[in-house]
């Protein structure tokens, strides 16, 4: 049995739900996991049997939508791309995470009836054949974290060879590449990382998470294999020392990548519910950026004020347009006012941000 990542070695058993306890999946994991206790239950079995802990993994039978648009927000720039919705949380433990908001729970949660949602995907798919779809996993949870478990993207990409018009993306702060070789197109796969300041990393993101060398020397891995690859600094953090800090991994960018192996690279400040700021409170107490200068935007979230946030997006976007990113850049739920301010374009100078970035992934 090969051995796990730090990350997956707290789960201490599994439980299935008893209608995909025969799937592909679950007899996948029960071969990698075969050292913990497996157990079989009806879902009304689960919810009363006291087992909802961060430390179960449950392969589940899902019943909602698995294709769906991006929560977005009201009143700000939104990208308007599509979750395919594969499991809920994540055991990593990055203080800013809103799944802690989102869910009322921990549990390692996988939609183990994958025939459903192959179903569902290519009804989608095939009733709209001419036209594109930019679609990604790491919206409830990270697109690679249980991928050594479940081996879902992995037939996600294998799925979605057959419809050249889907681009999906792979959002991860972890490294796993077992994935690539299934792929038969790389134009049809972003792998993506999540990017911060080295601070950010070290204090934020804890569990086990890749470092930034590691998830650049995989994206560089990616670019030699012919993929593009995405890159998010989000959420940017306001905090002691951060022109620095943004400054090391920007320089870090150019040394791993070319500006032509990024397909677009994000900007989206810190932005909060009262939930999630009561989340982080409680759980990482030692954070103190959500004690920074907030406001409540049009959505009702909170968002550090304008001009620092502008502050901080003319810094990034210089030393970006330095090592030779431009239109890459975009803002992740951001106004206009702020976009003409920094970037001095608007989504709708090149036909909404919705177009430029399936522009952008489908290297239009
Ligand atoms: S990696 Fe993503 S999903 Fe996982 S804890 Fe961090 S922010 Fe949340």
């Amino acid at each position: 049995m090969r051995t796990l990542p730090a990350y997956l070695q707290g789960i201490s058993r599994v439980v299935v739900d008893a209608t995909v306890a025969n799937s592909v999946l679950a007899q996948r994991v029960r071969e990698r996991l075969g050292n913990l206790p497996w157990e079989v239950l009806a879902e009304d079995q689960f919810l009363a049997s006291g087992l909802a802990r961060e430390d179960i993994l449950y392969l589940k039978n899902y019943k909602g939508r698995f294709l769906r648009f991006c929560p977005g927000t009201s009143h700000y720039q939104c990208c308007g791309y599509q979750i395919i919705h594969i499991g809920e949380n994540c055991p990593l433990r990055c203080s800013y995470c809103i799944l802690q908001a989102y869910f009322q729970d921990r549990v390692l949660k996988v939609w183990a009836n994958q025939d459903d949602l192959w179903r569902e995907l290519d009804q989608a798919f095939s009733a709209h054949p001419g036209r594109r779809f930019r679609v990604g996993t790491g919206e409830f949870t990270d697109s690679l974290v249980l991928e050594p478990l479940t081996g879902y993207s992995r037939d996600l990409v294998e799925f979605l060879a057959n419809y050249p018009q889907v681009c999906l993306e792979l959002k991860s702060k972890v490294v796993d590449l077992s994935w690539m070789d299934k792929v038969k197109d790389p134009r049809q796969v972003l792998p993506a990382w999540s990017m911060n300041a080295p601070f950010i990393v070290e204090h934020e993101e804890e569990g086990q998470r890749a470092t930034l060398e590691e998830r650049l020397d995989a994206a560089k891995t990616c670019a030699q294999a012919g993929f593009r690859v995405c890159l998010h600094f989000d959420p940017i953090i306001y905090f002691p020392g951060w022109q620095e800090g943004y400054a090391q991994t920007i320089a870090l960018i150019f040394e791993y990548l070319r500006p032509q192996d990024i397909a677009y690279l994000s900007l989206g400040s810190f932005r909060h519910m009262p939930d999630l700021r009561r989340c982080i409170q409680e759980n990482f107490p030692d954070s103190t950026y959500i004690y920074g200068e907030f406001i409540t935007g049009l959505d009702g979230k909170q968002r550090l004020l304008r001009p620092l946030r502008v502050e901080q997006f003319q810094f990034l976007v210089t030393a970006l347009r330095q090592g030779g990113l431009d239109k890459q850049l975009y803002f992740c739920m951001e106004s206009d006012e702020v976009w003409r301010s920094v970037l001095g374009r608007t989504p709708k100078d090149f036909g909404g941000l919705y177009r430029y970035l399936m522009d952008r992934a489908f290297e239009k």
